[in-house]
């Protein structure tokens, strides 16, 4: 979406037409030299650097861990460890829920789960039908609407029911492409939200643009490519798709305990689930190719990030939205604006509701006063690293009501069940046990108590902004997230 007029002798500009010019995959040496390039990501649009254009970038379903640069060694994701040398990297960085809705709601509004309302849980009331889900407070203001009003075009590329107008999520984006279908399998693969991306910033050219892109590959059921099942899947699953995992009715009978979880399943799903992650990781590498082979002057704020993990059984269940634990809560987060942001690495505990304001400051615009969430622009720039704040996290879907708290080198995951009393509270050290493997709160029960008590305050002191409306949903909308296992009545 550069501007042609401001860049006529841009070099490969004026007869390029579409996203496809580059051979896909684009080997990794060309991509590194692309990326070290000056002006690296610089296509789409504005030619004032005032007004930056954001590529916000969401991978459903992506755990921190699975990414080299946050210390994966199967070499999944060469084009994101690649690009993020040119990026900053939160090692600490942690969604507000476990699944899709609350966690985007709460990227877009700067709000944790318990404010914004946008949530649910599942049909607990069958006979309504509608999965119990509250949609996004529509009195509650959202990044796309800060942009749209600051003059930028705003596009929303997204693959699921649960980011689509249904939920409240499309507001303020006035190009709003979301596909939907009865089964992960059928859904719209990266190689084409990469294709309808690029499409779009390239008729984009003369306003700077604020692009939302959500790939859903990684989300259950994971059926790689078959170039990325040959290189990643368990051997027997290399030639053919026989071995399905995370099917809606495999996640009806797991919820309900009627499925067992066999240790040798779960491998096999998770080097599936490599597979699509490295197939993402390759078409995020395209996009980015793509945006630096349109040579632009112009700068662009990328975030690449996730609304959650996935379980493989490390704490013996599989999926998300169920638990609290850092599979499902660590998220990668990289920003980057070339030349204007310092690569490197930053270890304080940083949430998603930070993304909004940061990019508004990064934009030059102010942030809605409902905006709660840290900007991280000042330490993006060059101040120091932003103190360590305490994150909350909040809204399972399926399994027991939790919610979390981090603090320093301390996090709390307290139960609220109705049979659960506060007291029901495990405490992990989760920088020295990212896999909370011990439970600390018996040998420290101070720490406990103090973080207790601070995740009560915390809530206490949240302004009641939102209720979410129950959202309503239509007969196909409901087939699509029934056959997705996401309305489950016939538990
Ligand atoms: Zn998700």
């Amino acid at each position: 979406m550069r501007r042609a007029r401001t860049n006529p002798a841009a070099p490969g500009h004026a007869a390029r037409s579409t996203s496809l010019s580059l051979p896909l995959p684009l080997s990794l040496p060309a991509l590194v030299a692309l990326l070290v390039a000056p002006g690296l990501l610089s296509s789409c649009g504005a030619s004032d650097r005032d007004r930056p254009d954001v590529l916000l970038i969401v991978v459903d379903t992506l755990r921190a861990d699975r990414l080299g640069v946050y210390g994966n060694e199967r070499e999944l994701t060469p084009y994101l460890d690649a690009w993020a040398a040119t990026a900053r990297r939160f090692d600490a960085a942690f969604a507000h829920a476990p699944w899709t809705l609350p966690s985007t709601a709460s990227l877009f509004t700067s709000l944790v789960p318990q404010q914004h309302g946008a949530g649910g849980s599942l049909a607990l009331d069958p006979a309504r039908g509608d999965g119990g889900f509250r949609s996004l407070d529509p009195r509650i203001p959202t990044i796309a609407e800060r942009f749209r009003d600051a003059g930028y075009a705003t596009a929303s590329i997204v693959n699921v029911d649960f980011l689509t107008e249904t939920f409240g999520m499309t507001r303020g984006f006035e190009h709003i492409d979301a596909k939907t279908y009865a089964s992960n399998r059928e859904a719209r693969s990266a190689t084409e939200t990469t294709d309808a991306a690029l499409a779009w910033l390239e008729v984009n050219e003369d306003r700077p643009c604020f692009l939302f892109v959500h790939y859903f590959d990684a989300h259950a059921v994971y059926s790689p490519p078959p170039s990325f099942r040959r290189r990643f899947a368990d051997p027997r699953d290399r030639e053919d798709d026989d071995f399905v995992f995370g099917t809606r009715a495999q996640m009806i009978r797991l919820r309900t305990g009627e499925l067992a979880l066999s240790p040798d399943v779960i491998e096999r799903a998770s080097r599936l689930y490599d597979g699509e992650v490295a197939y993402v990781d390759s078409e995020i590498g395209r996009l980015f190719a793509v945006m630096a082979e349109r040579d632009r002057a112009d700068s662009t704020i990328v975030v690449v990030t996730s609304d959650h993990g996935e379980e493989f059984l490390d704490h013996g269940g599989f999926e998300h939205g169920h638990t609290l634990y850092q599979e499902l809560l660590h998220v990668p987060l990289l920003i980057a604006w070339p030349g204007r942001i310092e690569p490197g690495v930053t270890s304080s505990i940083v949430g998603l509701a930070d993304v909004a304001p940061t990019l508004c400051e990064l934009a030059g615009l102010s942030a809605p006063a409902t905006f709660a969430g840290t900007s991280l622009a000042p330490y993006l720039l060059g101040a120091e690293y932003p103190p360590q704040h305490g994150h909350m996290a909040h809204g399972n879907f399926w399994g027991r009501a939790k919610r979390s708290w981090t603090e320093g080198e301390f996090k709390l995951i307290l139960d609220l069940s109705r049979d659960a009393p506060g007291a029901r509270a495990e405490l992990y050290r989760w920088r020295a046990d990212p896999e909370e493997r011990e439970e600390l709160g018996r040998a420290l029960p101070e720490v406990r108590r103090r973080l207790i008590g601070h995740l009560v305050d915390q809530e206490r002191r949240l302004p009641g902004l939102g209720t979410g409306p129950r959202a309503v949903l239509g007969p196909e909308e409901l087939e699509r997230l029934r056959s997705l296992g996401y309305v489950g009545e016939d538990r």
